[in-house]
């Protein structure tokens, strides 16, 4: 490999090191992107699997129709149409007794009037739990708009700040705690509440806020992976996969000048940029200067399971249900989400169910994780019979995404440079927003500002 030739080298390849070697190829940068697996796509990609219908993603992914930058990035390689975007405003529940609910807003309103408009409409709310959500909704966009949230947000999870701001037990249980824990991907006695204060900004209070939800129509991979590396290597860039960092070396005057990779090479470039997420980066042999508090910031696991079932359970308009009062937390209609693109064929329904948070079910055998799936599938809906269930499989993501406990904020170092020639960016990054695929693209674009 010509390394010594590259002016950036980038380290690992998922939505971070991907978004950077595409928009420094595309300004003209000689690229060389290193990823340590065979495949691209880091922490969001897809696979399959012999004896399994359709591509499997590593976990479902939602995204948002305010992720700009994502949104930008997917558009510069020819794929953002393989986002499917939702008309309006919807999420709708299913709960364990069986009952459903909806959260609805007509399509034109401004989002934080069609939310309003929403949760008034929410069946399974009294006047009290809506007049509570309605006073901390109308009080957090305040704030987001008169400069921000208080800076003592981040020394509180979202439990005690819903709990100071009024919100009743029901009105958390129904709606923030499923969205804070989809968002976060911690409870909401363990997340931040700066984290929730960002998402609901960005998706209500912002302006251009755009709270829609968007999937992929085709496996992760196909959304992203494969194109970005095609025009990397278009613009003249090359990925290395397969191959390791292991260590980083600090020339005379401080300058970081290369990294030593598990294969012996030491790869040089005038710019080095780590997109690895911190606890990969921290297993590398680091100078002192790029060693920090950052290192002390911790992951938390998702756990997904797929189940192949003989029958439909969901109407085709139904591509996910929040589930309440239920261990499984999601259920994702990947027939239907997938339609025409390897989603299932015949008959049958491809369901996706995520736990977030998993830390407890992480442990969990999968036939347990496959056995509570189908307990609260049957309790939220009545028909549904675990015979149907013709194939299943469980993804486990120990390493999900940063787990954004209250002080965790303040250990976020800036995405840019952390020592002369070293820069770093990934979704962990201190981008404004919680550790997502639209902070982890953000922060590729925030590190490459300046490089030419
Ligand atoms: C199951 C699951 C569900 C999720 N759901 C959502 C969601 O709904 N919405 C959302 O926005 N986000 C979601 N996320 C988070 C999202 O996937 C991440 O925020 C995003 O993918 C992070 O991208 P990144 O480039 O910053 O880091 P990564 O994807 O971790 O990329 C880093 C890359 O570096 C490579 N690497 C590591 N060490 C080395 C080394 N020593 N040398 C070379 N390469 C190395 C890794 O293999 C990896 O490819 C979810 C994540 C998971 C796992």
């Amino acid at each position: 490999m010509g390394s010594d030739s590259a002016d950036v080298l980038i380290l690992g390849g998922g939505f971070a090191g991907l978004a950077a070697g595409v928009g420094l190829s595309r300004r003209g940068a000689r690229v060389v992107l290193l990823e340590k697996k065979p495949h691209l796509g880091g922490r969001a990609f897809s696979f399959r699997e012999t004896g399994y219908e359709g591509p499997i993603d590593n976990g479902q992914h939602l995204f948002l129709a305010c992720y700009r930058e994502t949104r930008k990035f997917l558009r510069s390689i020819g794929t953002e149409d393989r986002l499917e975007i939702a008309d309006g405003m919807g999420l709708d529940f299913a709960d364990s007794s069986g009952a459903r609910d909806r959260l609805r807003s007509p399509t034109g309103l401004p989002p934080l009037a069609g939310l309003g408009l929403g949760v008034a409409a929410l069946s399974g709310l009294s006047l009290r739990d809506k007049w509570g959500l309605a006073r901390f909704f109308r009080r957090a966009s305040r704030a987001a708009r008169n400069g921000g949230f208080a800076p003592d947000l981040d020394a509180m999870t979202v439990s005690e700040w819903l709990l100071k701001e009024g919100v009743t037990p029901r009105g958390r249980d129904r709606l923030l705690d499923p969205i804070s824990l989809a968002a976060l991907n911690e409870k909401s006695e363990v997340a931040s509440a700066t984290g929730l204060a960002q998402v609901l900004a960005k998706a209500f209070f912002e302006p251009g806020a755009d709270p829609r939800i968007a999937v992929a129509r085709v496996g992760l991979s196909d959304l992203y992976a494969d194109a970005a590396e095609r025009a990397i290597a278009s613009g003249g860039g090359t990925v290395v996969r397969s191959e390791r960092a292991t260590a980083v070396e600090e020339g005379p005057e401080g300058r970081i000048v290369g990294v030593k990779t598990a294969g012996g090479a030491m790869l040089k470039a005038r710019t080095i940029l780590s997109c690895l997420a911190p606890w990969d980066l921290a297993k590398l042999d680091l100078p002192r200067s790029l060693r920090g508090a950052w290192r002390d910031l911790r992951p938390a696991p998702i756990v997904s399971v797929c189940l192949w079932l003989d029958r439909p359970l969901l109407r085709e308009d139904e591509k996910l249900i929040g589930l309440l009062g239920t261990e499984i937390q999601w259920v994702f209609n990947k027939s239907a989400i997938l339609s025409g693109n390897g989603g299932m064929r015949g008959a049958g329904q491809y369901l996706s169910i995520v736990i977030s948070g998993a830390h407890r079910e992480l442990a969990w055998q999968p036939k347990a994780l496959i056995d509570v799936a189908c307990r609260d599938l049957a309790r939220c809906f009545p028909a549904f019979r675990r015979e149907w269930v013709k194939n299943a499989k469980v993804v486990k993501e120990p390493f999900a995404t940063l787990s954004g406990a209250p002080g965790a904020e303040a250990l976020r170092p800036r995405p840019g440079e952390m020592a002369p020639g070293f820069r770093i960016a990934g979704d962990w990054t201190r981008t404004g927003l919680p550790a997502t695929i639209e902070s982890a693209v953000l922060s590729a674009a925030m590190a490459c500002a300046g490089i030419s």
